[in-house]
C-alpha cells in the first residue's frame, strides 16, 4: 500500500493541463489564464482627478486666499477642457480628465464659489488629487500572467483592459457513476435494506462547490458486465470519472474488473489512510481517468479530495503546488492516533480572531453523515503522528472552499 503522499505524486505525473478555448468574461470565472493579460493602454489613460474639487495651475496659489475666474466644467466622461490659464480654473468631478494647463487640484472643501468665481481657501501640494497617466501600469505590461486563476478581482482586471475574451484552460468535464445494489434515489421510499444515495448528491455537490459544474451522476449495479459498459460509456463522454462503491475486495466489489476489462491502467488501488483506503487510480489510453473511490460516504469525500480534486486541478491548468487545498490551523482540542496509517479526522472551523482554529468532531465510522454534517473538512494527522496537544499547529483539508 502506497502513502496518501505518493498517490498524490502518482496523480501528478499522469496528469496534464488541457487544452486552451476563448470564452466571455461571464463563462471565464475560476478558469486558469492560457495567456498573459497586459494592459491596453496606460492605466490611468490620462490624468485624472482623484476628488471633486477645482482644476488649478499651482503657481496661482502663491497667496492664500486667492480668488480664480471659473471658466467651465470637467466631469468623469466629459472631455478634458477649457485649458486652464493664468487666474482661472475649471470645476472638476472625481475621475474627470485634467484639463490642459492646470497642474494640481484642490479639493471642494478648501475653496467657495460665488458668481463665477472660486475663492482658494487652502494651498495643495503642487500636483496633488492627480492620478498620472500610466502609474498604475503602463500599457503593455503583463497584468496576470499565464496560469493565474481568475476570480472576481481578475475578471475585473480583464475588463478594465478590454480583455472581453480570455484565453483560458479547459476544464476537465466529469461524470460520477456510484455502484450498488443498494442504492435509492433521495426522493424514493426505502426499505430496510435499502440505502439512499448520499454520494452523488454530495459529490456533485462538491464538484460545483470546487468548480466543477453541472456532473451528470448515475448509479449502476453490483453486475461486471454491465457497470464495465457503464464505466466504458462516461469515460467517451468525459475526462474524469468518479465511481463510489465497489472498490474493496468484497464479492460484489467490481470496479478493479471492469477498470482492467476497459484496458485502462491501474496506478494506485489501496492508500495507507483511514478513511479511504481502497481507492483506486487508473489512467486509459486516451489519456481518461477513472477514480475508485470506497462507498461508505466520509471515505468518498475523503479520496475525492485527496485525490481526484488534485487531478481535476491539475487538468484545469493550476501548478501541481496548487493543486491540493489546505490550510493551517490550531487545534482546539487534543488528538490521538493510533498510528500506522495517515488519518483524516472531522472537524469544524471557526475564526478566533488570530486565525482558524479547528475542533475535531467524532465519528462513529466513515458512513457517518450525522458528524459530516457539522463538519468544513478533516484534519489530517500523518501516518507517524500519534498525538497532537491542544493549540498545536495542524492541517486542514477543507472539503468545500473556506471563507
Ligand atoms: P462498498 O464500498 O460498495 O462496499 O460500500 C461500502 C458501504 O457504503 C456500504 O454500506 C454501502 O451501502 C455504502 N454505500 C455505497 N454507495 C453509497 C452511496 N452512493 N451512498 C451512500 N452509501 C453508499
Ligand atoms: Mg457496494
Amino acid at each position: 500500500m502506497i502513502t496518501p503522499r505518493d498517490a498524490v505524486r502518482l496523480v501528478l505525473k499522469h496528469t496534464r493541463p488541457l487544452g486552451a478555448t476563448r470564452l466571455g468574461l461571464a463563462q471565464a470565472l475560476g478558469h486558469c489564464l492560457a495567456e498573459d493579460v497586459r494592459a491596453d493602454r496606460d492605466l490611468p489613460p490620462a490624468d485624472r482627478s482623484a476628488m471633486d474639487g477645482y482644476a488649478v495651475r499651482f503657481a496661482d496659489l502663491a497667496r492664500i486666499p486667492c480668488d480664480l475666474r471659473l471658466k467651465g466644467e470637467v466631469a468623469a466622461g466629459s472631455a478634458a477642457r477649457p485649458r486652464v490659464t493664468a487666474g482661472s480654473c475649471v470645476r472638476i468631478l472625481t475621475g474627470g480628465n485634467v484639463p490642459p494647463g492646470a497642474d494640481t487640484v484642490i479639493v471642494v472643501e478648501q475653496t467657495e464659489a460665488r458668481n463665477g468665481h472660486v475663492t482658494v481657501q487652502g494651498r495643495p501640494a503642487q500636483g496633488a488629487n492627480i492620478l498620472r497617466r500610466g502609474e498604475d501600469a503602463r500599457r503593455g505590461t503583463v497584468l496576470l500572467r499565464k496560469g493565474t486563476v481568475l476570480g472576481p478581482l481578475q475578471i475585473g482586471t480583464c475588463a478594465a483592459v478590454g480583455k472581453a475574451r480570455v484565453l483560458v484552460r479547459r476544464r476537465p468535464s466529469v461524470a460520477v457513476l456510484c455502484t450498488g445494489e443498494e442504492l435509492r434515489a433521495p426522493e424514493a421510499s426505502v426499505r430496510a435494506h435499502e440505502i439512499r444515495n448520499s454520494n452523488g448528491p454530495m459529490l456533485f455537490a462538491a464538484l460545483a462547490a470546487w468548480g466543477y459544474p453541472g456532473a451528470p451522476c448515475a448509479t449502476a449495479p453490483d453486475d461486471v458486465a454491465l457497470l464495465t459498459d457503464a464505466l466504458r460509456d462516461h469515460l467517451a463522454r468525459h475526462d474524469v470519472v468518479l465511481l463510489t462503491g465497489g472498490v474493496s475486495v468484497g464479492n460484489y466489489d467490481f470496479v478493479r474488473e471492469a477498470v482492467e476489462r476497459i484496458g485502462a491502467t491501474v496506478r494506485f488501488h489501496g492508500v495507507a489512510m483511514k478513511p479511504g483506503k481502497p481507492c483506486l487510480y487508473a489512467t486509459t489510453r486516451e489519456g481518461r481517468h477513472v477514480f475508485g473511490l470506497p462507498g461508505n460516504p466520509l471515505s468518498a469525500m475523503n479520496g475525492f479530495h485527496e485525490f481526484a480534486l488534485v487531478a481535476l486541478r491539475r487538468l484545469s491548468g493550476l501548478s501541481p503546488s496548487k493543486c491540493q487545498s489546505g490550510l493551517r490551523v490550531v487545534l482546539a482540542s487534543r488528538l490521538t492516533s493510533p498510528g500506522g496509517r495517515a488519518r483524516y479526522l472531522l472537524a469544524r472551523l471557526a475564526w478566533n480572531g488570530e486565525g482558524p482554529i479547528a475542533t475535531p468532531i467524532a465519528t462513529r465510522s466513515s458512513a457517518d453523515l450525522v458528524a459530516g454534517g457539522s463538519a468544513d473538512g478533516v484534519l489530517v494527522v500523518p501516518g507517524d503522528t500519534r498525538e497532537m496537544p491542544t493549540g498545536s499547529a495542524a492541517e486542514f483539508r477543507p472539503w468545500r472552499p473556506w471563507r
